[in-house]
C-alpha cells in the first residue's frame, strides 16, 4: 500500500473513533440532562399529588375517624380527572402494599411499590410497552393511614430524541468523513511528495544517470533529507567517475604497456630470427646482435622502472630530516662535471622532511629530461628555494618545450612527447610517471611550465613536516 494511502487510511481511522466516541458521549450527555429533568419534574409532580390527595383526605367528611378504603379510591379517581390531558397516572396502595386503585393503564409490576421505604422516594424507569415512563412511588400519610402513591411519567420523547439525535450525528459524522477524506488525500499527496520526487531521483540514478538530483520541495526534515540525498548523490557521482577514470587509466596504462612491449620485442624476435636461419657477414652479425642486446637492455630498464612505480605506489614514506645540501651536493657530483651541458646550481640552505633516494631519483630524473631536450651547450638551471608553504625545487631547460596539450599528459605512465627521440634514449614514458608517484607520497605534486621552442620548468614544494624543517626556512 502506498505511504500516502496509509497517512490517509490512518488519519480517517482516527477521525472516526474520535467522532464515533465524542458523538456517542455528547449525544448520550444531552439525554442524561434531559432525562434528570424528567425525573426531578416526577417527583414534583408526585409530591404534588401526595400534598393533593392529603389535602382531599382531610376534607371528606368523616363519618367514622379512619379513612376507608373506598375514600381512597374516590380521591384517587379525582385525583386522576383532574390531570387528564397531562398523560399522569397513578397508583396507591394500603399498608400492606395492596394496590387500591390504579389508573388505567398503569403498570402491573409491583418491583418498585414493594421497595418504596418511609421519608424516601423511589424511582426506576420502565419500558413496559413501546413507551417508557419514570415511575415514582413515595409513603403518605393520610389521617390514621400509611398508603403509597405511586405515578408513572411518560418519557419515550426524551429516548426518542436520543435516537433521533445519534441518528443525526451518524449521517454528520460520514459526512464530515467523507469531506475530510477528499481534503486529507490531497494533504497526504502534497506531503508525501518530497518522497515520490527522491524515489524519483534514485530510479533515475539507477538507470545511469548520476547526475540527477531530486527537487527540493520544502524547508522542513524532508527538505533536509532531500538535500542530504542530493550531497550524497554529489560524492557518489564524484567517486563514480573517478573510478570511471581509474578504470581507464588502467585500460590505456595495459595498452601503452603491451605496446611498449610489442615493439622491441617484435625487433628482438626478427633479429634473433635472421641471425639463426642465415649466415650472415660479421658486421651484420654484429650489428643484429647489438640491436637485440640494446633493445633487451631497454625492455630490462622499463620493467625496473615500471618495478620502481608499483613499489612507490604501494608504498609507504619512511622520512627522515634531509639536509638539502645532501641532494644538491649530489647533483653536483652527478652533472658538475658535465661538458654537454653547463649546469648551475642555485639554493638556499634548508632542511626538509622525506626520503633521500627517492627524491634524488626525481631530481635525477628530471635533469636527464632536462639534458635529452636541450641541444649540447644549452644551460641547465638546479634551484632551490624556501618558501611559506615549504621547500621549492625547480629544473629549468632551455630546451625544446612541450606544449600545453602535452604537459597535461606528459606525467602518465608510457606517455612520450617525441617517441622516437625518447626510445632512441632508452626511455618508455615512465620516469615523470615515477616522479609524479614519489611526489605525491611526499604530499606535493610536479609543476610544469613550457613554452614550445624556449624551454621548461619542472619543479615542486616538498612540505614542511617537523618545526625543525619550517624553523629551517627563515
Ligand atoms: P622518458 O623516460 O621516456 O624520458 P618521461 O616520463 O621522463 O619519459 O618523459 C615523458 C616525455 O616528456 C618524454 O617523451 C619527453 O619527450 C618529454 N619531456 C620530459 N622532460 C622534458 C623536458 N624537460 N623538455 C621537453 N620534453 C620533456
Amino acid at each position: 500500500m502506498k505511504f500516502s494511502y496509509k497517512i490517509l487510511l490512518s488519519c480517517i481511522i482516527t477521525m472516526a473513533a474520535a467522532l464515533g466516541i465524542g458523538g456517542y458521549f455528547f449525544v448520550n450527555n444531552v439525554f442524561e440532562a434531559s432525562m434528570e429533568r424528567e425525573m426531578e419534574q416526577a417527583a414534583d409532580e408526585n409530591n404534588i399529588l401526595q400534598f393533593a390527595f392529603e389535602t382531599a383526605a382531610l376534607n371528606i367528611p368523616a363519618k367514622y375517624d379512619l379513612l376507608q378504603n373506598s375514600a381512597v379510591k374516590e380521591i384517587g379517581a379525582n385525583l386522576e380527572k383532574r390531570g387528564q390531558g397531562t398523560g399522569r397516572l397513578l397508583r396507591l396502595s394500603d399498608e400492606n402494599r395492596e394496590i387500591l386503585y390504579a389508573s388505567e393503564g398503569f403498570v402491573e409490576d409491583t418491583q418498585l411499590l414493594a421497595s418504596i421505604e418511609e421519608q424516601t422516594r423511589a424511582y426506576q424507569v420502565i419500558h413496559p410497552d413501546e413507551h417508557y415512563y419514570i415511575q415514582t412511588g413515595a409513603e403518605i400519610t393520610a389521617l390514621d393511614r400509611t398508603l403509597y402513591l405511586e405515578t408513572m411519567r411518560d418519557v419515550t420523547a426524551v429516548y426518542e430524541e436520543r435516537t433521533r439525535g445519534f441518528s443525526v450525528y451518524r449521517n454528520l459524522m460520514l459526512l464530515i468523513l467523507v469531506v475530510s477524506s477528499v481534503i486529507m488525500f490531497f494533504i497526504s499527496t502534497w506531503l508525501t511528495r518530497p518522497i515520490r520526487l527522491l524515489t524519483k531521483a534514485t530510479k533515475k540514478m539507477t538507470d545511469g544517470d548520476y547526475s540527477y538530483r531530486a527537487e527540493q520541495v520544502s524547508t522542513d526534515e524532508m527538505g533536509q533529507l532531500t538535500l542530504d540525498f542530493n550531497h550524497m548523490a554529489g560524492v557518489l557521482e564524484e567517486n563514480i567517475h573517478q573510478l570511471e577514470a581509474e578504470v581507464q587509466a588502467r585500460e590505456d596504462f595495459i595498452a601503452a604497456f603491451s605496446h611498449e612491449l610489442k615493439t622491441p620485442l617484435t625487433a628482438v624476435i626478427g633479429y634473433a630470427d635472421l641471425l639463426r636461419s642465415r649466415k650472415l657477414d660479421e658486421e651484420k652479425h654484429f650489428l643484429s646482435a647489438n640491436y637485440i642486446y640494446t633493445e633487451g637492455k631497454r625492455l630490462e630498464a622499463m620493467s625496473l622502472r615500471l618495478l620502481d612505480i608499483i613499489v612507490t605506489k604501494r608504498g609507504e614514506l619512511e622520512p627522515q630530516e634531509i639536509d638539502v645540501e645532501v641532494l644538491f651536493g649530489y647533483l653536483r657530483d652527478m652533472y658538475g662535471e658535465q661538458k654537454k651541458h653547463p649546469f648551475t646550481f642555485q639554493y638556499e640552505p634548508g632542511r626538509i622532511c622525506g626520503e633521500v633516494d627517492l627524491l634524488k631519483s626525481v631530481l635525477l630524473n628530471l635533469a636527464d629530461n632536462a639534458c635529452k631536450a636541450s641541444d649540447p651547450g644549452r644551460p641547465i638551471e638546479i634551484l632551490g628555494r624556501k618558501r611559506e608553504e615549504g621547500y621549492f625545487f625547480a629544473v629549468k631547460d632551455e630546451g625544446v618545450g612541450i606544449s600545453e596539450e602535452d604537459c597535461r599528459r606528459i606525467t602518465e605512465a608510457f606517455y612520450m612527447v617525441d617517441k622516437s627521440r625518447s626510445r632512441s634514449c632508452n626511455g618508455a614514458g615512465l620516469g615523470l610517471a615515477l616522479c609524479s608517484e614519489i611526489l605525491k607520497l611526499h604530499g606535493c605534486s610536479l609543476e610544469i611550465t613550457s613554452t614550445l621552442g624556449k624551454g621548461s620548468t619542472f619543479a615542486f614544494v616538498i612540505p614542511y613536516r617537523t618545526e625543525t624543517d619550517s624553523a629551517g626556512k627563515i
